[in-house]
């Protein structure tokens, strides 16, 4: 998928006319009044094809026998921004086949002029053209009706009317990662992005909720600085970037050069919706990109996940692992768990142009991460490890700046093979954790 696209989207968007958070996120009812305005003058189903059709799926008689084999083609194309096959969301209007084997099939939006429009035009006409003894294909894209949004709603919320945490509920098997730091600067965003993408690639289910109020620097590593949320009905959807699920509060500013300057309560319930009224759908893994310290944010995701689990990143720095500590005995004061500590930047390989050989130069000196690592076993009571240090490299500030994962840009850079067996590492666990969860293995920790 291009940039551009990620900033696209088939849903009314969320905060279109706003001021800032509030009414972006403020409440469902606002969300939803959004989508009425959208949606007054459309009550009906709108053709925004070309040509009208002139054959109504009512006057339709026996069903072809390619007909079944068509819709069977387009349970492989998904929704773009939902991910789910358009056969499961209702999307898939009509199909007619006639004597000649032209297939035509008609396929809802939920708002006309939508952007995605082209994408889903291609991929059921590639879908539909491949089926054996469909001769054309021509696709007509519609616009759904108000009743059935709202039953797409439902559907996605999976009949449940209230605001509440999926992650927080004890049968979920969302793997929740919070990854802190102490202080700014020392690579916990570069460290969630990597770790989501290389989670991602085997066909992981993965979302990224960047929390951090003062930084917000995920999107814009994920080449979707621009992009905004959009909402159908009180949901919002988070936005696709390189196989992963994406909101950040930084997306919730009208402008990016906004400062988020919420507090207290405001901050509070942003982060509920943002837990709440997000379409997150099925994640293996959720991580959370804190903000550096040990305020608000991690306080308020405490009480909100206390079956979340935290990464401490931290620089080999002995001043760094100072605060890094703070944030992971912070984290265990909310009765979470601390995973491990990564340390980043731990030294900086350089080729030597006269010997040939990689000298290896510890520019924030060495030994923070495990000091982090030991001094969280002793005041936390079990063993919190070292698990990770990844490298100074400028391939991975580089590709931040480009708004592609080094994991994926150009996983043999040394600190993308680092990132990705941090990953491996937590598949593992995770694995050995659902074990637990279903009743495979003794309970506890
Ligand atoms: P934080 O989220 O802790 O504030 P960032 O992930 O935003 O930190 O990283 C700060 C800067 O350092 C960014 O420009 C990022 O690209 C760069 N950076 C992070 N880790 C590394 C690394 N291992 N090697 C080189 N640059 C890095």
């Amino acid at each position: 998928m291009t940039r551009a696209s990620h900033s696209q989207s088939c849903w009314p968007r969320a905060s279109e006319e706003d001021s800032g958070f509030q009414s972006a996120i403020r409440s469902g009812a606002s969300a939803s009044e959004q989508s009425n305005q959208i949606w007054a003058s459309s009550p009906r189903l709108e053709y925004v094809h070309d040509h009208e059709s002139s054959q109504s799926s009512a006057t339709s008689t026996a069903e072809h026998p390619l007909v079944p084999e068509i819709r069977q083609a387009l349970r492989r194309v998904d929704d773009p921004e939902i991910r789910r096959p358009i056969t499961d969301l209702g999307m898939v209007d009509d199909i007619d086949v006639d004597a000649e084997g032209r297939a035509r099939v008609r396929v809802l939006l939920t708002v006309s002029g939508c952007p995605m429009r082209d994408t889903l035009q291609r991929d059921v006409t590639a879908a539909v053209g491949a089926v054996a003894g469909v001769t054309a294909v021509d696709v007509e894209l519609g616009v759904m009706s108000d009743d059935q949004r709202v039953a797409l709603r439902e559907l996605l919320k999976g009949g449940q009317r209230d605001p509440e945490i999926p992650f927080a509920r004890p049968d979920s098997l969302t793997q929740v990662i919070a990854v802190a730091s102490g202080k700014g600067g020392v690579g916990k965003s570069s460290v969630t992005v990597n770790l989501a993408r290389a989670l991602a690639a085997p066909g992981r289910k993965v979302g990224i909720l960047d929390a951090d109020i003062y930084g917000h620097s995920v999107p814009a590593m994920l080449g979707i600085a621009d992009a905004r949320p959009t909402a159908v009905e009180d949901m919002i959807m988070p936005v696709p970037a390189h196989d992963l699920k994406v909101m950040s509060i930084g997306m919730l500013k009208p402008r990016r050069d906004q400062v988020v300057a919420w507090r207290g309560p405001i901050l509070d319930r942003a982060l509920t919706q943002m837990l709440a009224d997000v379409y997150w759908g099925d994640l293996d893994f959720l991580l959370i990109d804190l903000p550096p310290g040990t305020g608000d944010v991690a306080i308020s995701l405490g009480q909100k996940l206390p079956n979340a689990e935290v990464l401490v990143v931290t620089t080999p720095q002995a001043a760094a692992s100072e605060v890094a500590e703070r944030a992971g005995t912070m984290a265990s004061m909310m009765n979470q768990h601390v995973i491990g500590v990564v340390e980043n930047m731990s030294h900086l390989m350089v080729s030597c142009p006269d010997c040939g050989k990689v000298h290896t130069y510890d520019v924030f000196g060495t030994g923070g991460g495990t000091l982090v690592a030991q001094a969280l076993s002793t005041r936390l009571g079990y063993t919190v490890s070292l698990l990770a240090q990844i490298p100074l490299d400028p391939q991975l500030r580089a590709s931040g700046d480009s708004g592609v994962p080094l994991v994926e840009a150009d996983p043999q850079q040394p600190a993308a093979s680092v990132l990705k067996s941090l990953a491996d590492q937590l598949v593992k666990r995770s694995v050995s954790l659902l074990g637990k969860q279903l009743g495979l293995a003794p309970a506890g920790r």
